[in-house]
């Protein structure tokens, strides 16, 4: 009995987070709590957004600090690119490198919306693949390689196997990105991100499973081969389905709005969001995605309950608590 093994469990899906870095000291003081938790589930990594410009350079970096140290989760760094001039996106680069970090998100990023695109300084890095090249080029400058001559291998590869690698992941948009021009942009767009070295794509929000997989199979005609990682976010108010959709430029959904609105308590719809979520990522799951990435909103109950639901975490997992009283 001792040698008895499961052969058939249940299938494994990977899974990962993404938080915010605080914007204020009470959210700061209460983020380590919530990435203990999501970190305790399992996750293959745990990203942390960046605020465009730079301004939360020093909070993202600090939120990744905590992952890397305290936790046994890969940090992801998302780092834009606008704005900046190639020397400050090297510098930015370097920095966080220097802090340990080797697993990035590499974006262009928008500006204020405030700020006429026309008039202001986009920078000199014009779109995420640039920036994903970049990556890839300071830590080779970085990282000295350790010339050994193995019988055999030609040069490329003792570079290659004596470097510390870095891992770029890059931004995918299965409805459009709202700024493309034509049909078929935004393939070609994760195309180049791809040939530029990026190794995986997260998507933004969609609200139909077959957005992403219609989205998927375009891509891979394209010749897209990296994996493309479906964004689902449990969404757990009407207000924040609202800002979300606004902020993605996508139409809510009109039969979840419904159900959010009709929900009469937080516990309800706290219900709602979960059950919508764990639809959204079994379908996506059906249909061949290579994980789920849930956005967080630096809260842990919702998450947790999705994956609970979903069979990817034991269901002990906390369930609606009184810290889920979400604001959009
Ligand atoms: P790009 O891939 O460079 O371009 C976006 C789109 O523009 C393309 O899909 C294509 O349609 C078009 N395009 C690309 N290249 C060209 C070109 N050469 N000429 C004309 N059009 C072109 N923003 C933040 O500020 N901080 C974050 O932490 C953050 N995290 C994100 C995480 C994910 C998973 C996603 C999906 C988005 C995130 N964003 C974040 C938002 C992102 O910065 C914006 O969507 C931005 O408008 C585009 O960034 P990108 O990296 O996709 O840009």
């Amino acid at each position: 009995a001792v040698f008895a093994r499961v052969i058939e469990g249940p299938v494994v899906i990977p899974f990962s987070f993404e938080v915010y870095p605080p914007r204020s000291a009470a959210a700061a003081a209460e983020l380590p709590a919530t990435i203990d938790a999501l970190a305790a589930a399992g996750p293959e990594f745990i990203s942390v957004t960046f605020g465009a410009g730079g301004s939360s350079r020093d909070s993202s970096l600090e939120a990744l600090r905590y992952v890397r140290e305290n936790t046994a989760v890969k940090p992801m760094a998302h780092l834009t690119c606008v704005g900046s001039s190639h020397a400050e996106a090297g510098l930015l680069i370097r920095r966080f490198l220097d802090a340990g970090i080797t697993s990035f998100l590499a974006l262009r990023g928008d500006l204020p919306h405030d700020v006429d695109g026309a008039a202001a300084p986009l920078g000199d890095l014009g779109s995420a693949g640039e920036l994903v090249q970049l990556i890839h080029r300071v830590q080779a400058e970085r990282v000295p390689y350790t010339e050994v001559q193995l019988p055999g291998l030609p040069h490329a590869a003792q570079v290659d196997r004596h470097r510390a690698k870095v891992t770029v992941a890059v931004a995918a948009f299965p409805n459009g990105h709202p700024r493309s021009r034509f049909d078929g942009q935004d393939v070609d767009a994760l195309l180049a991100k791809q040939a530029a070295g990026a190794t995986l794509a997260i998507t933004q929000l969609f609200f139909e499973a077959e957005h992403y997989l219609a989205f998927v199979d375009r891509a891979r005609a394209a010749g897209v081969t990296i994996p493309i990682l479906p964004g689902v976010m449990p969404v757990t108010s009407a207000s924040r389905l609202r800002r979300i959709a606004e902020l993605a430029e996508l139409t809510p959904p009109p039969r979840l709005l419904a159900a959010l609105e009709a929900a009469g308590t937080d516990e309800q719809r706290f219900a709602v969001g979960v059950e919508n979520a764990v639809a959204l990522a079994s379908a996506v799951t059906a249909g061949g995605a290579p994980g789920i990435h849930l956005y967080t909103f630096n809260r842990h109950e919702a998450v947790l309950t999705v994956l609970a639901e979903l069979g990817l975490v034991p269901a002990s997992a906390p369930k609606y608590g009184t810290r889920n009283k979400e604001s959009a």
